[in-house]
């Protein structure tokens, strides 16, 4: 394939963006090569600026899920478009996502909604802190919560208690409020418990990992961790920006039946438009300000479009009761085609997958947590991730990085995708 455009997009945005990118991963520093610039999208395909058609993994990193360009999610933003883009003051719209948003969810009375991921995940840990009154927060290794100062903390030794930054720039006054534990490692939270007593306001954990690519709760972990809050006052926030509305219509709070005191949702929730939410019982919920004392706002939380999209999405999600399971089998066929062909061309490698999150890892041990993910074989990773490129088949360009299955994906794509693994398995 041809990325002549491509690359002299990049070289202009170069001179005026860092690194020509408005978001680190997107610049192919793992793999290597030129980002390849988008021209537009329909279902399960992108179309790039030097006419290529790539069958699309990615999926904007999750919000996608029923397709690009779904025109329920289209029609409702142009129509809102119309009537204005922007208030700073409170519509109906808002009311509707939230009462359906909360009437999906279980266990929460109120959200409130955000622009991101991450002012999710940023304002559920100040608002733990404000209601628990302690400082502390854990975190697992290899989870990813957005860029907020508390969560850019690297890990140490497994068993490491501070920890330290991992971008200049995060004061170590904020890291050593972050205390870092092992993914599927509940010995080790015991001991952050015990090291650290009535001082935890919350555990925050990707209830299934997404950010070392996908890794699946171990049998119990959750339920561990719920009671391990429960006797220790301190508040389970799960981290759904990735799970939210994908893995089952109430995320994993009712894939696996583990209650969360706070959930943060992003992409689904926004249907493509930089939304982020969070949500909990009455009882924390209104410890926020107005109301309460914590305090969290935004100019354009809550916006027309942004709302419309939402909205349009979670009914499209709430009323296919075949939706989820619809995802899961199109996920297993891939699964099993990527493993029959791999093993047949005697590659050594490990699929992880929950519902539709998938990942490759080129490794035969299971992968269990940060460290394990770290074994992958990045090399073969490179030459995997380029060779699909050339048939067509964008992945993520990072080894640390899920697949995000699109109910726009026909069979025939399936099948397309294995084969094309097929050719570039035999090169690797
Ligand atoms: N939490 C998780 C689990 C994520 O995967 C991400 C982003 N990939 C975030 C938080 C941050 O979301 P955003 O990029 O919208 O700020």
């Amino acid at each position: 394939m041809i990325y002549q455009r491509s690359s002299q997009l990049f070289a202009e945005a170069e001179k005026v963006i860092p690194g020509g990118v408005n978001s680190p991963v997107r610049a192919f520093k793992g793999v290597g090569g030129t980002p390849i610039f988008v021209k537009s999208a329909k279902g399960a395909y992108l179309y790039d600026e030097d006419d290529n058609r790539l069958i699309d993994y990615i999926n904007s990193w999750g919000p996608m899920i029923l397709g690009h360009a779904f025109e329920p999610v289209v029609a409702a933003i142009i129509e809102k478009a119309k009537k204005g883009t922007s208030f700073g003051m409170p519509t109906e719209l808002e009311t509707k996502i939230a009462e359906l948003a909360v009437s999906m969810i279980p266990n929460v009375d109120k959200i409130r909604f955000v622009n991101s991921g991450t002012e999710a995940c940023m304002s559920a840990i100040r608002l733990a802190r404000g209601y628990t009154k302690r400082d502390k927060i854990i975190k697992f290794s290899g989870c990813y919560h957005g860029h907020s100062d508390s969560f850019l903390i690297a890990a140490g030794s497994g068993l490491s208690t501070f920890g330290v930054p991992n971008s200049p720039g995060v004061t170590q006054g904020t890291a050593k409020d972050t205390l870092l534990a092992n993914y599927n490692d509940v010995e080790n939270v015991k001991a952050l418990f015990e090291a650290n007593r009535n001082e935890i306001a919350a555990i925050i954990v990707e209830p299934v990992a997404g950010n070392m690519g996908c890794v699946p709760p171990k049998d119990g972990f959750l339920q561990s961790l719920r009671q391990l809050c429960d006797e220790n006052n301190t508040l389970l926030i799960f981290d759904e920006v990735m799970t939210g509305f994908r893995l089952a219509k109430g995320g994993v709070q009712e894939l696996y039946n583990v209650k969360a005191d706070i959930a943060c949702f992003g992409k689904v929730i926004g249907g493509g438009l930089p939304v982020g939410a969070f949500a909990a019982r009455n009882e924390i919920m209104n410890y926020l300000a107005p109301i309460g004392p914590v305090y969290q706002a935004g100019t354009l939380s809550g916006n027309p479009l942004a709302m419309a999209a939402g909205l349009a999405m979670l009914e499209a999600l709430n009323n296919d009761s075949e939706i989820f399971n619809r995802l899961d089998q199109k996920t297993v066929y891939l699964e099993k085609g990527i493993q029959t062909v791999l093993t047949k061309n005697n590659i050594e490698f490990t699929i992880n997958r929950v519902g539709s999150m998938i990942s490759v890892h080129f490794d035969k041990n299971q992968v269990v947590d940060f460290e394990t993910a770290k074994n992958g074989d990045n090399e073969t990773f490179k030459k995997f991730f380029h060779g699909l490129l050339n048939e067509g088949v964008y992945i993520a360009p990072s080894a640390y990085e899920t697949w995000f299955i699109t109910d726009a994906l026909t069979y025939q794509d399936l099948d397309f995708t294995i084969n094309a693994i097929d050719l570039v398995a035999k090169t690797l």
